[in-house]
């Protein structure tokens, strides 16, 4: 066979490889806002405001009370693999939603990003990039944490931009995922502004709850599912084999037509996980036709180290290392329930 050139193997220049990365991390623009939110979370702020216009395709924004970043690490924070949240390889240990050091330089390379931030007593600085060009830090003004502003997502990548979208179904995208994120952070205020066309309108908004981790989960679940899911759901308390099961479940009756609202967490972490829903699924099959969907919102919490979530890029999928113990437990944890709540319902029938 002839090579008519000698094929040259080379590095891929900087930009390049953060573009195919943001091709995995962030799809369209809710998944650029989960990034951006879950770094405030990490950041650990207690009060997360996100603004979007045009479903998230022109503008972006997130702003924090976190800790902050300093100015000389400003351009480390777009670096690629640079984090703040692993210590060296531990990769079996992670308690943050980040540890990748992947999402900012990837939103970087695809859209024009700056980042305001302040960090304790200091003064708070700004640094921009565009199409993976980055600026020099500037000194700017803000009073605490971290605002990070991303504008014309996907501009530099017209086939990507292509793909999105209505505005309305990509809002409808960036909602259901603050709301998902919401969900498992009760002691944190959310806001959600949608600012298409120069006016502010607030589609989401869940202020901080009180008291003890319980009293606040369910707080917060009424809140962003509604009183209609608490009253007709039950509560989900099941334990073994180093997994805990928390969370509600909704009474066959109020099942749906679709899966939309199947809300599940690993260790906190929003996923969509097929081994989980199939759990769900196979919890109900005794009490729904096929066509129906459960409605749910369940917490697996375990040791990290008995599950790996570095399964993919966006974090959205899990491994665990004994599935079948998790999937018996959901099973066996929801049929309980759901068996004692028909004799409930049965039983005041009766009387
Ligand atoms: P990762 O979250 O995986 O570490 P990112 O690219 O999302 O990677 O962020 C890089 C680093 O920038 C983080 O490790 C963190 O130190 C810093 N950072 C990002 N967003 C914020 C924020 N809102 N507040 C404080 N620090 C932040
Ligand atoms: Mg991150």
């Amino acid at each position: 066979k002839i090579t008519p050139n000698r094929p040259v193997i080379r590095q891929l220049d900087e930009t390049a490889i953060n573009r195919i990365a943001a091709g995995e991390v962030v799809e369209r623009p809710s998944a650029a806002v989960k990034e951006l939110v879950e770094n405030s979370i990490d950041a650990g702020a207690t009060r997360i405001e996100v603004v979007i216009a045009d479903g998230g395709k022109t503008l972006i924004r997130v702003t924090d009370n976190g800790c902050g970043i300093t100015a000389d690490q400003l351009p480390l924070a777009l670096s690629r693999h640079a984090t703040s949240k692993i210590d060296g390889s531990d990769l079996l240990n992670i308690h943050s939603f980040g540890f990748r050091g992947e999402a900012l330089p990837s939103l970087g390379a695809v859209g024009r990003l700056t980042i305001t931030s302040r960090c304790g007593g200091e003064e708070a600085s700004v640094i921009a990039v565009a199409g993976g060009r980055m600026e020099a830090v500037k000194p700017a003004a803000l009073s605490e944490g971290t605002v990070v502003e991303l504008k014309d997502l996907f501009y530099a990548t017209p086939a990507r931009l292509k793909f999105l979208r209505t505005d309305r179904a990509e809002a409808q995208a960036v909602t259901d995922t603050v709301k998902r994120l919401a969900m498992a952070e009760p002691f944190i205020s959310f806001s959600l502004v949608d600012a298409s066309g120069g006016n502010r309108r607030e589609v989401f908004r869940a202020d901080a709850e009180q008291g003890e981790m319980f009293d606040a989960l369910n707080g917060r679940l009424a809140t962003v599912l509604g009183r209609d899911f608490a009253e007709n759901s039950i509560a989900i308390d099941a334990e073994r084999d180093g997994f805990h099961l928390t969370g509600y479940a909704a009474l066959p009756t109020y099942s749906r037509g679709s899966s939309a609202a199947q809300f599940l967490f690993v260790n906190g972490r929003p996923v969509k996980d097929k081994l989980l829903i199939g759990a769900l699924r196979g919890a109900y099959m005794d009490f729904l036709s096929r066509d129906r969907h459960p409605a749910a919102a369940l917490f697996v919490d375990c040791n990290p180290q008995l599950v790996d979530v570095n399964v993919h890029p966006a974090k959205s999928e899990v491994r665990f290392r004994e599935p079948g113990l998790v999937r018996g437990l959901i099973v066996s944890g929801l049929r309980h329930a759901l068996a004692g709540a028909g004799h409930r319902a049965s039983s005041t029938v009766a009387a």
